[in-house]
């Protein structure tokens, strides 16, 4: 490792002398909280982050725990999935949560914070805390066999992104991320949509057929919309296989009838004949409560996509866990790499947090720190390792991370749809509060646990 980090090791018994280190790349967000939460269990921690010597293309400021674009962590009310997910961290003890309650500005029902105080507060509290050093240097490369946690995000500097490539293979890390709408399945209108793979392989996906005047009007609306601007560090690279929906269709009229809307292969059982075009959607996890928009990755803005998807038979009412993007992204394809606890099954004193475990968003990234640093210290100090309820926030987002099938993982921002279902029908208002009240009961129990164990 090129910081040389030195360290002392705990013994499994956590009778050791001398006390267990911890080093954490990355002061952003998960390197931060996962400092925080390692300092707070008794473990010294050497935190590198590679500011002010170096600058990725987004950031900007010396401090820690810097927010690259929007100032607001989101939805601030437990009956929606990231706002409980928030609350599940404050209950954890997390610097994230403290310090944008500290430095709150008034967004109506999100929760936003004056960037350049949130960042000060975090700085001035890790540079405060006696078992945490910083040190300002990019770390190149990394020891599988120290205790670290590498949390350099999602515009990790080349040099470490090439070690970690190296160490899981470089079909198993992403630089970027061409994402394909998800949408919820309770959403959609399945008198309008057939099950079916394409030749009669199954019933594996959904589909929306599409009449020659619906695919006229959803050309026409897709071609007209409002694109999201590239920021200058990233280039529109992109591969043949994972091309745009828009990029696609400004080739010409009937290319989308070859690429991602082709027909062939499918009968629709309604008329008994070939549609003359289809969306074909595919299960996005086990449960089947969500589903993607196959080859639909786009660069349309946000609310352009809501209006053109909507037009697509079935789509009309259709509720999007996640919209569409391609932006740069250095993650890890976790499913069979990453343990429950964030470590890598084959290197086990070797933890990833953040964004490049495969999360998406501020407060997703702040999560798995606080998760990675909670169990480094307690490896470091010869105790089990932990992993949250699967009902609780966090513990869907491991699930994500653990569970998905590997050749179809794409990072995702916490919701609903990734939690287990809820045992009673509920009307579609009230299944925010129902989560929320089964996740915090999970959360406590399982704290209490852990506060029990540890007396
Ligand atoms: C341009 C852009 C805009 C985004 N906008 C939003 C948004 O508006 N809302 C949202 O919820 N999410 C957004 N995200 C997604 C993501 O959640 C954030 O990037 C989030 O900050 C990720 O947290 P993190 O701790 O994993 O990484 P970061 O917060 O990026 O922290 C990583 C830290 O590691 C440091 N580092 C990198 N390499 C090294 C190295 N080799 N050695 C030492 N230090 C290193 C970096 O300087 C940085 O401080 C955005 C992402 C990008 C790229």
């Amino acid at each position: 490792m090129s910081n040389g980090a030195g360290q002392g090791g705990a013994s499994a018994s956590g009778s050791t002398q001398i006390p267990a280190e911890i080093c954490i790349i990355g002061g952003g967000l998960a390197g931060s909280e996962a400092a925080w939460q390692a300092a707070r269990r008794g473990v010294r921690v050497r935190l590198y982050e590679m500011k002010p010597q170096k600058f990725s293309p987004a950031h900007h400021s010396p401090l820690l725990a810097e927010l690259v674009c929007s100032n607001s962590l989101r939805a601030a009310g437990t009956e929606t999935a990231v706002g409980l997910l928030k609350e599940e961290m404050r209950r954890l003890g997390s610097l994230i949560m403290t310090a944008a309650e500290a430095t709150r500005v008034p967004a109506g029902r999100s929760l936003a914070v004056d960037r350049g105080a949130f960042a000060a507060f975090i700085t001035a509290k890790l540079e405060q805390e006696p078992r945490i050093s910083i040190l300002r240097e990019e770390v190149e490369d990394f020891e599988p066999d120290r205790l670290t946690i590498i949390a350099t995000g999602p515009l990790t500097s080349d040099a470490l992104a090439a070690a970690l490539g190296r160490l899981t293979g470089q079909e198993h890390l992403h630089f970027y991320d061409a994402i394909a709408p998800i949408v919820f399945a309770d959403s959609l209108d399945l008198n309008k949509i057939f099950r079916a793979s394409r030749y009669g392989a199954g019933h594996d996906y959904l589909n929306c057929p599409l009449d020659e005047a619906e695919y006229e009007r959803f050309y026409r609306a897709l071609m007209s919309a409002r694109q999201v601007p590239l920021r200058d560090f990233e280039e529109p690279r992109y591969f043949e296989g994972c091309l745009p929906i828009e990029v696609m269709a400004a080739r010409g009229y009937q290319t989308l009838l070859y690429g991602p809307m082709k027909p062939v292969g499918l009968t629709d059982p309604r008329t008994g004949k070939q549609p003359f075009a289809v969306v074909q959607l595919r299960a996005e996890n086990r449960e089947g409560t969500l589903y993607n928009l196959v080859g639909f990755q786009t660069k349309l803005a946000h609310p352009e996509q809501k209006r053109v998807f909507r037009l697509i038979p079935g789509l009309e009412q259709a509720e999007f866990a996640r919209l569409g993007s391609i932006h740069r992204n250095t993650f890890i394809r976790s499913p069979g790499l990453l343990s429950p606890y964030l470590n890598f099954y084959r290197c086990p004193r070797l933890f990833l947090a953040g964004q490049i475990s495969g999360v998406e968003g501020y407060v997703e990234s702040a999560a798995m720190g606080l998760l990675a640093g909670l169990n480094a210290a307690r490896l470091g100090r010869g105790e089990p390792l932990v992993t949250p309820p699967s009902a609780t926030a966090m513990g869907a987002l491991i699930h994500h991370l653990t569970n998905t099938a590997a050749k179809d993982f794409q990072p995702m921002n916490v919701n609903f749809g990734l939690f287990p279902p809820l045992e009673q029908r509920l009307a579609k208002k009230q299944r925010g509060a129902a989560y929320a009240a089964r996740a915090l009961k999970a959360l406590d129990e399982w704290t209490d646990k852990l506060t029990e164990r540890a007396a």
